[in-house]
């Protein structure tokens, strides 16, 4: 008898958890601002820092594929030095 009823709570238990859970999903859209916040990406090349593009391209200079500048890389241009 009491097994089935330890059975019967932890059911009722992770039933429980499962529904918060789901509810919870529902609340939070820091996901979806998140992806509908326009990431404005700058094209840049690696031998030409100065050359600067807002779409995928090939230096002027050079003619390099231009590759991708994202701003909050500072500290990995630090390291370089
Ligand atoms: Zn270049």
């Amino acid at each position: 008898m009491k097994k089935v009823m330890l059975m019967a709570v932890a059911i009722l238990f992770s039933a429980a958890t499962v529904f918060a859970a789901h509810s919870t999903t529902m609340v939070p859209d820091t996901t979806k601002t998140n992806k509908v916040k326009p990431a404005k990406v700058q094209y840049t090349c690696t031998m030409h820092p100065d050359v600067l593009s807002d779409k995928p391209g090939k230096c002027p200079k050079c003619g390099m594929t231009l590759v991708k500048k994202e701003p909050a890389k500072k500290k990995a241009d630090k390291m370089k030095m």
